[in-house]
């Protein structure tokens, strides 16, 4: 019941987390509720750029063009960087299998942690001690909140329409979403189709309604019992607290912008990893991951200032830059 490390939460963070520190010599333990991991709620889309994020070809599907559109206009976009889907199941599994040789990483499953104390947390099913304890348990972590850090909270909401589609679109409308977007992301056998908003900007059930409407206006048929929602919490306000560190949407780590969050959770988890292991350690990676994010989330407070014409305009201007390959280099799209 003693181990150096206790990771909260086998999510992508998490997984990642123990991956890194498969190799040392701590004993770890890494706890989810969850039976099955992987089952959130997720677009379970990335850009090629994401490289942190494991991917086989055997389960993600790659799309070259996206179209852009913004109310009446849309352009569409070659893409030099890909996008990507995948099931999040699918993920979870390959960064599973990644750990199954590490004889120091205990890996347990229908497991609840109800409590975080100094030194030691409690769950559904007895007590563990810690050295150093990693939250990697998402937006409604509960390692956060035994820190009292207050979350900031973005949400994505999505209908799966069955069948096989084959087009990535992001849709645009300021005038009724804000920054917010609507995504489509094709899986194997269903379109993802959701809506990204912050409350600030828009109240959910009216998020609720403009992404009906969106699928009725594209001819899609959609079903109440497809429907799936969560948070997503992007409020970083540091990583580590003494023994105590924050990864993935348990860190606020997921970007403001777009709420894409698979990728800085990977890269939390992996650069925390090293550490726990050396505490010396530069983290570098870790730091530019920060740095960006932090730009990105700036654009959002900026957005909100301009007037509507001026936003409009703004993006429109993006999407012709966005044609060019350097633009796609550095925007982050
Ligand atoms: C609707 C929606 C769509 C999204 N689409 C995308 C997308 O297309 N691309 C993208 O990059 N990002 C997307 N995101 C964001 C992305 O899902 C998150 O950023 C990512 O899952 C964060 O990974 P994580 O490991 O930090 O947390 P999570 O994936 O949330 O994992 C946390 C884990 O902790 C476990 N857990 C929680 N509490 C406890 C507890 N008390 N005891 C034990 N276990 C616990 C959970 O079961 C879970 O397995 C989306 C988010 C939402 C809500």
């Amino acid at each position: 019941m003693d181990f150096d490390v206790i990771i909260v939460g086998a999510g992508p963070a998490g997984l990642a987390c123990a991956r890194e520190l498969a190799g040392s010599a701590f004993s770890v333990l890494l706890l989810d509720k969850a039976s099955v991991l992987g089952s959130k709620p997720c677009g379970g889309g990335i850009c090629e750029k994401e490289v942190a994020v494991p991917c086989e070809a055997a389960w993600v599907k790659k799309f070259a063009k996206q179209i852009i559109s913004l109310g009446q206009s849309s352009v569409t976009i070659n893409h030099r960087y890909k996008r990507i889907t995948f099931e999040r199941e699918d993920l979870a599994s390959y960064q599973e299998r990644l750990l199954q040789d590490a004889k120091k990483i205990t890996l347990l499953k229908n497991v609840l942690v109800t409590e975080i104390l100094p030194g030691s947390i409690a769950t559904d099913q007895g007590r563990y001690h810690y050295n150093d304890l990693v939250g990697a348990d998402g937006s409604a972590s509960i390692v956060r909140a035994y820190l009292q850090l207050p979350n900031k909270l973005a949400w994505g909401m999505y209908y799966r329409i069955w069948g096989t589609h084959d087009e990535v679109v992001a849709y645009y409308d300021p005038r009724t979403m804000g920054p917010g977007y609507i995504w489509e992301f094709p899986h194997a056998t269903y379109n993802n189709i959701g809506i990204y908003f912050e409350p600030c900007f828009l109240e959910a059930n009216k998020a609720k309604a403009i992404l009906q409407k969106y699928l009725r206006k594209r001819n899609y048929p959609f079903d109440e019992k497809d429907f799936l929602a969560a948070p997503i919490n992007y409020n970083y306000m540091g990583h580590q607290f003494g023994n105590i560190y924050l990864i993935g949407d348990a860190g606020g780590f997921a970007c403001r912008m777009h709420g894409g969050g698979i990728s800085n959770a990977v890269i939390s988890g992996t650069e925390i990893a090293k550490l726990i292991q050396d505490a010396r350690y530069t983290a570098k990676p870790l730091k530019d991951m920060i740095h960006s994010k932090q730009s990105c989330d700036r654009l959002v407070e900026y957005f909100a200032m301009i007037p509507l014409w001026l936003t409009k305009g703004f993006i429109l201007m993006i999407m012709q830059l966005y044609r060019m390959p350097f633009f796609q280099k550095i925007l982050p799209l």
